[in-house]
């Protein structure tokens, strides 16, 4: 076998269709796979079988398909574009392939490579555009990997904004230069504000947007995307988040964003790290709002990436103000919140039925004053409480808890890394809890979950919180 690049036995190229006759032959399974390919095309279906199963007569009724209930004769083939020999039987479709081939027409035969004149691919519909995915045959599963990962890579309207592009052909090739300032044009319009405005699907907006990206010669102004990055693992990510990732210049990330997820957007791009971990050095939530507002104003797309979900003790509000006030446009790209990864490396029901039916999101961190959190009679009424930033206040959070009545044999479950290789699980109670705050040993963030619902979490990974600060006492004791 040579290594040279291998040359292709069957070229793809993309065929004329609309109103055009595909032949089908075949009354089952792969006569119906066949046709609901083609249907995602204007081709005019035409199905020839004589007996058909149910599932392909319903399929076609309801997708005004032409069902011919006749047996299968040459002449049918008449005035046909493309013809797909689908009978499950070899016999009968190569008979089907012979009659085509008599009348120069392209020929199909399913799961018999050696009869095909081509090959149907697995397609990327985002009609006008598709990408059609080919091996001649030889991996139809390997195809169908190919077309996955590509889907996850391209909007779901991206078909809108590639028509849209077409219906201003025009008028750009009128009013921008050809050259540089065409292609920035472009270019801003398959990822500035006329996509995000065909992706909210708002076609007005996209029309403004358009008009103005035209006046300006494709000049736009900045944009930043405050995106929610998740609990740390990287398919954790959603597919819009990794979409804007791959379009931004500017990334500017937390501490707790790992590297692997960063790494997912363009090479090129410009990565800075805004700190916020405890005890580092990191700028301040002015220094923040000042970048992201400076960067925008250069003109670049900037992904402000947030672990978890940005809107949960993100200050993506302060954020959002300073881009409000200096007339940055923005928008929010949720995230799963670590509460939800902590609860899902638990198998923890958040709600359980009859035991908790709220679910309230909290930090230690503002347990300073010495009136009970709004939240402590939530818990007492038995809702189930995610701390979040809770390991130096811990015994803060489980003093006050008891003191609001919230009984001390209360289950509590803690989750370090959350979603993460290195995650580790703890279980125990209510009075267990203030040993988390002098556990060294855990360098990771941490969340905490306290309420009855814990109790139908899984305990078969996780380890008893007190443990440690046992060990400790008898160590202690004994020295
Ligand atoms: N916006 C983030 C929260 C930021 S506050 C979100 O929605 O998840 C930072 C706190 O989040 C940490 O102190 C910790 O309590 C929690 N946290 C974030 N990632 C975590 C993870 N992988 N495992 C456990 N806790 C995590």
């Amino acid at each position: 076998m040579s290594f040279e690049t291998a040359k292709l036995n069957a070229f793809p190229v993309f065929m004329r269709v609309d109103g055009r006759r595909v032949v089908i032959v075949g009354g089952g399974e792969e006569a119906l796979a066949k046709a609901r390919l083609m249907a995602q095309s204007s081709a005019a279906v035409v199905i020839v079988a004589e007996a058909p199963e149910p599932a392909l007569a319903e399929w076609a009724a309801s997708a005004g398909a032409e069902l011919l209930r006749v047996s299968y004769e040459a002449a049918l083939l008449d005035g046909a574009t493309l013809v797909f020999a689908a009978t499950g039987d070899e016999t009968a479709d190569r008979a089907v392939v012979t009659d085509a081939r008599a009348r120069s027409i392209p020929a199909n035969a399913v799961d018999r490579p050696e009869l095909c004149d081509f090959f149907t691919p697995a397609l990327v519909n985002r009609a006008p555009v598709a990408i059609a995915v080919g091996t001649e045959g030889a991996g139809p599963v390997l195809a169908q990997m190919i077309r996955a990962r590509i889907d996850r890579m391209l909007s779901p309207s991206l078909g809108r904004l590639a028509t849209l592009a077409a219906s201003y052909r025009e008028a750009v090739e009128r009013r921008v230069a050809r050259g540089v300032a065409r292609r920035r044009f472009w270019k801003a319009f398959f990822t500035g504000s006329p996509a995000r405005a065909v992706e909210a699907g708002d076609a007005h907006r996209a029309a403004w947007a358009t008009e103005k990206l035209l006046q300006n010669q494709g000049v736009e102004p900045g944009h930043v995307a405050l995106v929610g990055a998740g609990p740390g693992a990287e398919d954790l990510l959603t597919l819009r988040a990794q979409r804007l990732l791959m379009e931004a210049d500017v990334i500017v990330h937390d501490a707790l964003v790992p590297e692997a997820v960063i790494a997912m957007g363009r090479r090129d791009a410009e990565r800075i790290a805004a700190g916020k971990r405890k005890g580092c050095h990191s700028k301040t939530q002015e220094e923040i709002n000042d970048l992201l507002v400076r960067l925008a104003r250069q003109g670049k797309r900037v992904v402000r990436l947030k672990s978890g979900d940005p809107l949960v003790f993100g200050r993506a509000g302060e954020e959002m103000a300073a881009l409000r006030d200096a007339d940055v446009l923005y928008e929010v790209v949720p995230g799963i919140t670590a509460a939800l990864a902590a609860a899902a490396d638990f198998e923890l029901p958040l709600t359980l039925r009859g035991v908790a039916s709220s679910l309230v999101f909290t930090t230690g961190h503002d347990l300073k004053g010495a009136a009970l959190p709004d939240w402590a009679k939530l818990a007492i009424d038995g809702a189930t409480v995610a701390v979040y930033m809770g390991r130096s206040t811990a015994a803060e959070v489980a003093g006050r808890l008891q003191e609001a009545g919230l009984s001390p044999d209360t289950a509590v479950a803690v989750v370090e890394n959350a979603s993460l290789g290195a995650r580790r699980l703890f279980h125990g109670t209510l009075s267990d809890l203030p040993a988390l705050a002098d556990r060294t040993d855990l360098t990771g963030p941490v969340l905490t979950v306290i309420g009855d619902a814990v109790a139908g979490a899984n305990f078969a990974r996780s380890e008893p919180l007190a443990a440690h600060a046992h060990i400790r006492a008898n160590e202690e004791s004994k020295g």
